[in-house]
């Protein structure tokens, strides 16, 4: 009997042991295997579903409209244009064709409204511009006038507040020196401007003014510029002067007096260059004729933003006296480029029409 008992306690130990033994090893190969599953079947990750709106049918819903950028044309541009005319923004002919005017209009707009400025007419840009918080293109604030309050006024500012008018008949003041030239090559980040001369330098706040508008032309793919002119001295104006007077004698024979006429057609007198100032610039892109680049074209459009003006026009020669020169700009100020462009103004008129003395 007690060997029975033994047996019988023995074969359920063994039962129990084997039982177990089984169970575990299911288990253990179960997890092998679900480990093996997973990693295998790692999903890889979906692209996230793109606006979940869309899916959803409304028969309210707008149909998509399309993105309007340079190079469109339509019905739509003709919209965008009628649209950004009401506000202000764009003053050229209404004609369905989105050019660089357009472009300019949508850019200002951007700009105003802290949308991203890059000329295309996207979802965003379209919602603010035909909701109630389109705003009016903003005008510039009327030019302030002189206070009490001492404050620096810049070498170039008239006492009349208004900007240093330098011409044939309107020398530089005697003893003229510029508040601060800078050394452009050093001063310009040779990848926004090239400096044509190592020497070239200008006043600070007119080449500060020049990088930040040359930046923003980055941004919009018009990119290479070059400088090939800034600040000159009377006496440098004067070697230059002397020198073609000589040329014109000696090469072509012409008497003192005739060669000193022939070469007031071609370069400023000592005194009337406005290049004195320290600032103008004379924009260029190295190895072409700068009329009618792109360059040109979008100085023309944009460097009243950054208180520039294109200083001898071709509808102003008659008041200048100086055929168009599109490559010559001439810092004068925020406040003030902004009304002569308004107003189409050179500076000759604009004194004539706001200048107390
Ligand atoms: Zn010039």
């Amino acid at each position: 009997m007690k060997h029975d008992i033994k047996r019988i306690v023995g074969l359920t130990v063994l039962a129990v042991m084997v039982i177990a033994a089984v169970v575990m090893g299911v288990r253990v190969a179960r997890l092998v295997d679900l480990t093996y599953v997973e990693m295998n079947t790692t999903p890889t990750p979906e692209p996230p579903v793109r606006n979940v709106m869309q899916v959803t049918i409304d028969p309210n819903a707008p149909t998509p409209q399309p993105v309007l950028r340079s190079g469109s044309q339509g019905e739509e541009v003709w919209q965008l244009q009628t649209r950004l005319r009401e506000l202000g923004y764009y003053n050229s002919s209404i004609d369905g064709q989105f050019g660089p005017g357009t472009k300019n209009a949508v850019i200002a707009f951007q700009r105003q409204h802290g949308l991203d400025a890059d000329g295309i007419v996207g979802e965003g840009t379209k919602a603010v511009l035909y909701s109630d918080q389109a705003q009016l293109k903003a005008t510039p604030a009327p030019t302030a006038l002189p206070t009490a309050v001492p404050e620096v006024i810049p070498v170039w500012v008239r006492s009349d507040g208004l900007p240093l008018l330098v011409n044939r008949e309107n020398h530089m003041p005697q003893g003229y020196q510029p508040g601060e030239l800078v050394n452009m090559a050093d001063y310009c980040p040779s990848n926004i401007v090239k400096i044509k001369y190592s020497s070239t330098q200008a006043e600070r706040v007119a080449v500060d003014a020049l990088i930040a508008m040359l930046k923003v032309a980055h941004t919009q793919g018009i990119t290479v510029w070059q400088v090939s002119a800034a600040y000159r001295s009377e006496s440098y104006q004067q070697q230059l002067f002397d020198q073609q007077v000589d040329e014109y004698i000696d090469k072509n024979g012409l008497s003192y007096n005739d060669a000193v006429s022939a070469t007031r057609l071609t370069v400023m007198e000592p005194g009337s260059s406005e290049h004195h100032t320290g600032l103008a610039f004379d924009i260029t892109v190295p190895g072409v004729s700068f009329k009618g680049t792109e360059q040109a074209e979008w100085l023309a459009d944009n460097c009243w933003d950054y208180g520039f003006i294109i200083r001898y026009s071709a509808d102003k020669e008659d008041v200048t006296g100086i055929l168009a020169e599109p490559w010559h700009i001439r810092y004068v100020g925020l406040e003030h480029s902004l009304p002569m462009r308004d107003e189409n103004l050179c500076l000759e008129e604009y004194i004539a029409k706001y200048g107390s003395y």
